[in-house]
C-alpha cells in the first residue's frame, strides 16, 4: 500500500496512571509539527487531546499505517515552550506519574474541547486588551523592606523572606514585581498563595496596584471559561501577573521572570490526588530551569525552608531575608497560658477566658477563638451500652449536625436522620458527646448573655467554619460582617486564622490546642505553631487599638513550643524542632516516600505491599548497578493507615526513606516495572489501587 511521507512523533496524552501504557505515545503525522503543539489524536475508541513531545522513531516492528495518524493541530496557538515541557516532564518523573496526564492536567479544561476555530474566536475577542502598564505607587518603604528589596537586587536566590506577620511582606512581593516589570520589558511575575478565595483582599490589592489587564487570577474556584482566558492571557505573554493557586506553578508563561510564595509553609500547597506535587517546591525547580527568582514568604517557615535558608557556610542554599518588626510598631499580642489543670474538670471556656472576652465586648473590641477541629465532632452516645455513632463504611465516628438533625460521616458522606433510639438497645435517651462548634458557639453565646456593648446593643457571635461557609459568598459575607464591626466574638476552625487583615481584634483564644502535642504525626507540632503564630497575628494589627492579648488554654503549659510562643520566638522553636528532626532522622534531614494501595481486605492491602518491598529488596541485593542502596534506603513493613477504612476500602501503606534523596529516587525508579508485574500475581487478586506520595506531608 501507498502512504504518503510521514512524520513520526512522540504524542503526550492523558492515559491513566497506572494503565501501563508508556508516556508517550507514537503517532504519524502528513506534516510536520513543533514540539509544544497541540493536537488532536485518537485513544482507542475515543478522540483526544495531545501535546507533540518531539519526533519518533519510524516504526520497525509494524507497518506503517497500523501507527495512528494525528487529526489535526490546534492551530493559531504558540508551542508550549521548551522550559514548560521540562518543568512537566521533571513533575511527572519526580512525583512518579506519567507524562501526559501531569501535561493535560495541566492545562485548562476548556482548551482540550476546543477546535482551531472556536480558538481563533477567543483570541480575537482577547486580543487589543493589552493596555500599557500603569503602576500605582505604593506607600513608603520601612527600613527593612528597603533592606530586603536591596538584596533582592543583589543575589539571584532563591530566598526565604521570613517576615512577622505584619511586617509588610506582601509590599515587598509588590515592590519585586514593580522593579521587575519596570527593568525588563516583556517579563512575567507568578505570585502563588494557598487559598485565594480566604484572601480575597490580596486579589484586590495586586488588581489595584498594577491595573485590571495585567493580572490574571488562576485557581478552581474559576468557571472553565474564565479559566481559558487567564491561561491564555499568561501564555500569549499578555498578562504580566498571574495570581494563583498551586495549579498556577504549571501556567504556560513564556516570560517568567520572577516567582513569589507566599505562606510557603502551607500545606495546601501540596496536591493531595492524581500527581502529588508541592507547588511550592516546583516553584523552587522552575525558577531555576528558566533564570526567575524564587522568592518563598512566611511568618513561619516550613522547616524544609528553614532548613535550606541556614547559612551558606553550613549548607544551606536560599538567602534568608529578616522583617522581625510590625508595620507601624504595632505591637506582638501578649500571650498568656490559662493552666487547665487548675480549672474546674470538663470546663470548655475556662474564667479568664470568658472574662477577657467580656471586657473586650464591653471596650467595643473584638475577639477570636480558634477551635482545634478534632475534638470537636459530637458524636452520638448511647449512656447505657455505650453505643456511638460509627459510620458503617469507614473507621470513623458519624458526626451529628444538630441543624438539620443528621448524623453525617465527614469521610464518605454517608448521611441518614438521627435515630429516634440506641440502635444497638432501644435506649431513647442518646446524646452528643463532645462539643461541635455549634454547641460551642451557642454555649458561649450564653455565658455572655448579659454583656453589652459600647451601644448597649447584645453581644454578637458568629461562628465560621466549613459548615457555615459551604454556600458560595456566604464566606465572604461572613468576613465583611466581622470587618465592619458587626460582630464581636468570632469563633472557628483554622480557616479564620489564615491572613485576614482583621483591624479591631484585640483578643486571640486557642481553645484546645494540646491534642497536636502528642500527636503520632511527626509534623503536627509544626502546624499547630504555625498556627498559633498566624492567629497571634490576627491581633493588635492596629496600634491605635492598644494592647492585645492571646489566651492559651493548656493542659500543658510549660510545654516548649508554648514557651517559645509566648516570646513569638520562630527560630527557637524551630531549632529544637530541627534538634529533635535530625535525632530520629526525620525530614528535612531525610528524605520519604509513601507507597500506599487500597483493597476490598486489608490483608491484601498489606500483603501487596510487603511483596513489594520484598520484591524491591531481591532486585536491589542481585543487580552491581544497585549496589549499596539497600544500605542507604529504608523499606518499612506496611502498616494500615491511620485512617484505616474509608467507604468500605481497606488502606495501608509503606514507608521508603533515605537521607539520599538521589538514592530514594533511584529506587522510586524501580517501582512501577515492580508493582506492575506484582499485579497480575493472583496473590493479590482484590487490590483496588495503588498510589505513590513523595515527600508525603503526614504518614
Ligand atoms: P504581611 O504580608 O507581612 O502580613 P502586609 O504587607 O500585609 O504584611 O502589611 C501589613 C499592613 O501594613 C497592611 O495593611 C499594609 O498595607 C501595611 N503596610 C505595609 N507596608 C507598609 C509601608 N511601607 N508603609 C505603610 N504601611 C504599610
Ligand atoms: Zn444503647
Ligand atoms: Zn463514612
Amino acid at each position: 500500500m501507498d502512504v504518503s511521507p510521514s512524520h513520526w512523533l512522540d504524542i503526550a496524552v492523558q492515559t491513566p496512571a497506572h494503565s501501563g501504557v508508556g508516556t508517550l505515545l507514537s503517532y504519524r503525522s502528513e506534516t510536520a509539527l513543533t514540539p509544544g503543539q497541540l493536537v488532536r489524536v485518537p485513544l482507542g475508541r475515543r478522540e483526544v487531546m495531545g501535546v507533540v513531545w518531539g519526533a519518533g522513531q519510524a516504526p520497525t516492528d509494524l507497518a506503517p499505517e497500523a501507527v495512528k495518524p494525528v487529526l489535526g493541530a490546534l492551530e493559531g496557538l504558540a508551542p508550549l515552550n521548551t522550559e514548560w515541557r521540562q518543568l512537566v516532564a521533571f513533575a511527572a518523573q519526580y512525583y512518579q506519574r506519567s507524562l501526559g496526564e501531569v501535561a493535560l492536567s495541566a492545562l485548562p479544561p476548556q482548551l482540550r474541547e476546543l477546535d482551531s476555530t472556536q480558538l481563533a474566536r477567543r483570541l480575537k475577542k482577547q486580543s487589543g486588551q493589552e493596555a500599557p502598564l500603569t503602576v500605582r505607587p505604593g506607600p513608603l518603604l520601612s527600613t527593612q523592606q528597603t533592606q530586603a528589596l536591596a538584596q533582592l537586587r543583589e543575589h539571584p536566590g532563591p530566598f526565604l523572606l521570613f517576615g512577622n506577620t505584619g511586617s509588610g511582606k506582601t509590599e515587598v512581593y509588590l515592590r519585586a514585581v514593580e522593579d521587575l516589570l519596570a527593568r525588563a520589558p516583556h517579563a512575567q511575575a507568578l505570585l502563588m498563595v494557598p487559598e485565594i478565595n480566604l484572601t480575597p483582599q490580596l486579589e484586590a490589592r495586586v488588581r489595584e496596584r498594577f491595573g485590571e489587564h495585567a493580572v490574571v487570577s488562576m485557581h478552581s474556584g474559576l468557571t472553565p471559561a474564565q479559566r481559558l482566558k487567564g491561561w491564555l492571557a499568561a501564555h500569549s505573554g499578555a498578562a504580566r501577573i498571574v495570581l494563583g493557586t498551586r495549579m498556577a506553578v504549571f501556567a504556560s508563561m513564556p516570560h517568567l521572570k520572577l516567582i513569589v510564595v507566599d505562606e510557603e509553609h502551607d500545606a495546601s500547597y501540596k496536591q493531595q490526588e492524581g500527581a502529588r506535587y508541592s507547588a511550592r517546591d516546583l516553584a523552587i525547580y522552575r525558577g531555576q530551569q528558566c533564570g526567575a527568582q524564587v522568592l518563598l514568604g512566611s511568618a513561619t517557615p516550613s522547616l524544609e525552608s528553614w532548613h535550606h535558608s541556614r547559612p551558606a557556610e553550613e549548607g544551606g542554599r536560599y538567602v534568608r531575608l529578616q522583617m522581625p518588626e510590625r508595620i507601624g510598631a504595632a505591637a506582638l499580642p501578649v500571650v498568656r497560658r490559662v493552666d487547665m489543670n487548675h480549672q474546674p474538670r470538663r470546663t470548655v471556656l475556662s474564667a479568664p477566658l470568658v472574662q477577657a472576652i467580656q471586657e473586650r465586648v464591653q471596650r467595643g473590641e473584638q475577639s477570636m477563638l480558634l477551635l482545634n477541629r478534632r475534638g470537636y465532632a459530637p458524636v452520638l452516645f448511647c449512656a447505657d451500652c455505650g453505643w456511638k455513632s460509627e459510620c458503617r463504611h469507614c473507621s470513623a465516628f458519624r458526626v451529628f449536625h444538630k441543624i438539620d438533625r443528621t448524623l453525617r460521616c465527614h469521610h464518605c458522606g454517608a448521611t441518614e436522620r438521627v435515630p429516634r433510639a440506641c440502635p444497638a438497645c432501644g435506649n431513647a435517651d442518646i446524646a452528643p458527646l463532645g462539643r461541635g462548634t455549634e454547641q460551642l458557639e451557642e454555649h458561649l453565646a450564653e455565658l455572655l448573655a448579659d454583656v453589652l456593648r459600647p451601644d448597649g446593643q447584645p453581644v454578637r457571635v458568629a461562628r465560621i467554619d466549613a459548615d457555615t461557609t459551604r454556600l458560595k459568598g456566604s464566606l465572604e459575607t461572613q468576613l465583611a460582617q466581622v470587618h465592619s464591626g458587626e460582630v464581636d466574638v468570632l469563633v472557628g476552625t483554622q480557616m479564620i486564622a489564615k491572613g485576614h487583615d482583621f483591624r479591631r481584634i484585640t483578643l486571640v483564644a486557642a481553645v484546645n490546642p494540646d491534642s497536636a502535642l502528642f500527636s503520632s504525626d511527626f509534623r503536627a507540632p509544626e502546624r499547630l505553631f504555625a498556627l498559633l503564630m498566624q492567629a497571634a497575628g490576627r491581633a493588635g494589627r492596629d496600634a491605635a487599638q492598644g494592647p492585645s492579648e492571646m489566651l492559651v488554654q493548656t493542659f500543658h503549659p510549660t510545654h516548649p513550643l508554648f514557651e517559645a510562643l509566648k516570646r513569638h520566638d520562630y527560630p527557637a522553636f524551630a531549632a529544637s524542632e530541627l534538634a529533635e528532626r535530625e535525632s530520629a532522622s526525620l525530614p528535612p534531614l531525610s528524605h520519604q516516600a509513601l507507597l500506599r494501595a487500597d483493597a476490598r481486605e486489608q490483608s491484601v492491602a498489606q500483603g501487596f505491599l510487603n511483596a513489594a518491598r520484598q520484591a524491591l529488596e531481591a532486585e536491589l541485593g542481585e543487580s552491581s548497578d544497585n549496589a549499596g542502596l539497600l544500605e542507604q534506603v529504608s523499606l518499612y513493613p506496611a502498616v494500615p493507615m491511620g485512617l484505616q477504612k474509608v467507604a468500605d476500602v481497606e488502606r495501608a501503606q509503606m514507608l521508603i526513606e533515605s537521607p539520599s534523596r538521589k538514592a530514594l529516587h533511584r529506587v522510586l525508579g524501580l517501582l512501577h516495572s515492580t508493582l506492575h508485574h506484582l499485579r497480575l500475581d493472583p496473590a493479590h487478586k482484590g487490590l483496588i489501587r495503588w498510589l505513590v506520595d513523595v515527600d508525603p506531608q503526614a504518614i
